[in-house]
C-alpha cells in the first residue's frame, strides 16, 4: 500500500472513532439529561442537529492529524508516546497526564481568549456560542477554523511529552468526558469538584455555563489557573440565567444543582 493510502486510510480511521466516542459520549449524557432532568432540552432540538452536523464535522478535522500521527507511529517510531510502562518511573503516569492536561488547557485559555476578539468571534467562535444554553452534544460544535486550532493539540504534544499509550486513553477520556459534561446544562459532580478548596482551581460545567452566558470570562477547560491568574474568573454559573432568555416565562424550572 502506498504511504499516501495508508495515511488517508488512518484518517479516515480516526474520523470514524472520533466521530463514534463524540455520539456515544454526548448521546449518554444526553440520555442522563433526559432522565435526572426531563424537559431541560425542550425545544431545542433545532439546536441539536446544528450542533451535532458541527459535531461531526470537528471530527473529521481532529481525525487528520491525528491519523498521520497515529500513521507514523505505527510505521516509523514517530511520537514519545511508549506502550512499555517500565519505560519510565511509575510516578511519572499520571504527571504526563497532568502534563498534557495543563499543556492543553494552556493553549485552549489562549486561542480561546483570542477567539473572543471582534474578528474570529464573528468568523469562527460564534458557531459555537449559536448554543444558547448549549447542551451535551454542543461539545464539538466548532467551526472548522476553531477545530483546527483544538484538533492539532495533543498530536503536537505526543512529539514533545512523553506518555504511556494508557495514560493517553486517559487523557483523551477526560477531555471527552469533560467536553460533554461543561456544556450539559446541569452539575453531574459532586460538590468538591466545582465549589470549595479543589474546586476553586477545577472546571466543571458550573463554570463554562458562565462563560456561555456572559462570553467575556472563563475561558479555561480543565482548571481555573489562567483565569484566575488573568482576572478573567467570574465564578460559578447559574444554570436558570441562561436558559431564561431561551425558554417562555413561566415554565417550571427543574432543579439543576446537584
Ligand atoms: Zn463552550
Ligand atoms: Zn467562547
Amino acid at each position: 500500500m502506498s504511504p499516501a493510502l495508508a495515511i488517508l486510510l488512518s484518517a479516515l480511521a480516526m474520523t470514524a472513532i472520533v466521530g463514534t466516542r463524540y455520539l456515544a459520549a454526548s448521546g449518554a449524557f444526553a440520555l442522563a439529561t433526559r432522565i435526572r432532568h426531563p424537559g431541560l432540552y425542550r425545544g431545542l432540538d433545532r439546536q441539536m442537529r446544528r450542533e451535532i452536523g458541527w459535531s461531526l464535522a470537528s471530527a473529521a478535522i481532529y481525525g487528520a492529524p491525528a491519523g498521520i500521527v497515529a500513521w507514523g507511529w505505527r510505521e516509523h517510531g514517530w511520537t514519545r508516546i511508549y506502550s512499555d510502562v517500565s519505560a519510565w518511573p511509575l510516578w511519572y503516569l499520571p504527571v504526563s497526564v497532568l502534563l498534557y492536561l495543563a499543556a492543553h488547557d494552556a493553549w485552549f485559555y489562549w486561542t480561546h481568549r483570542w477567539m473572543h476578539r471582534p474578528r474570529p468571534f464573528r468568523i469562527a467562535h460564534a458557531v459555537h456560542h449559536a448554543s444558547r444554553p448549549p447542551t451535551a452534544w454542543a461539545a464539538m460544535a466548532f467551526h472548522p477554523l476553531e477545530a483546527i486550532a483544538g484538533a492539532v493539540v495533543i498530536p503536537l504534544l505526543v512529539f514533545v511529552i512523553p506518555i504511556h499509550v494508557a495514560a493517553l486513553g486517559l487523557v483523551l477520556a477526560i477531555m471527552t468526558v469533560m467536553g460533554v459534561t461543561n456544556h450539559m446544562g446541569w452539575e453531574i459532580f459532586p460538590r468538591w469538584m466545582h465549589s470549595g478548596p479543589l474546586g476553586s482551581w477545577l472546571i466543571t460545567a458550573s463554570h463554562h455555563q458562565r462563560h456561555h452566558a456572559e462570553y467575556a470570562c472563563n475561558y479555561g477547560l480543565y482548571f481555573r489557573f489562567w483565569d484566575r491568574l488573568c482576572g478573567t474568573d467570574k465564578g460559578l454559573g447559574d444554570f436558570r440565567s441562561l436558559r431564561r432568555g431561551v425558554h417562555s416565562a413561566g415554565r417550571r424550572e427543574p432543579d439543576l444543582d446537584a
